[in-house]
């Protein structure tokens, strides 16, 4: 089983992104400032104007969790669940698989890799760099 995430015009960049094994994240227009997650308008100064590009794909762990419980159907335990701190300043949350949990740590540099689901779906998961 996979938790589907949210797609709506305004992520649809990063689903189509992650399908053609690019991590890409949203960048203003008019003010360049790069943003994750994605939304319609600017944080820092409100344009609508907004573009994508791809990232290097790489990153450092700002923070992490271990889930060990309650279980997730179809899913070995633990997960390993970490806010990655891209190289291009924005965070995101994503699954570390191939780390044991015991040797996570802050500032781990991780880089990106695709799992695909199905047509529809290809999530980004993160192995050590
Ligand atoms: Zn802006």
């Amino acid at each position: 089983m996979t938790v589907r995430p949210m797609m709506n015009r305004d992520s649809q960049f990063f689903w189509d992104g992650t399908a053609a094994g690019e991590l890409r994240i949203q960048v203003c227009n008019a003010c360049g400032a790069k943003r994750f997650p994605p939304g319609p308008a600017c944080p820092d100064c409100g344009a609508l104007d907004r573009g994508h590009l791809a990232t290097g794909g790489r990153g450092t762990v700002f923070s992490y969790v271990v889930h060990r419980h309650p279980p997730v159907p179809g899913r070995e335990m633990p997960i390993v669940i970490a806010l990655i701190e891209l190289d291009e300043g924005v965070r995101m949350v994503g699954e570390v698989v191939d780390v044991a949990d015991d040797e996570m740590k802050i500032g781990m540099p991780l880089r990106v890799d695709y799992r695909r689901v199905d047509d529809e779906l290809t999530l980004p998961i993160w192995r050590r760099a």
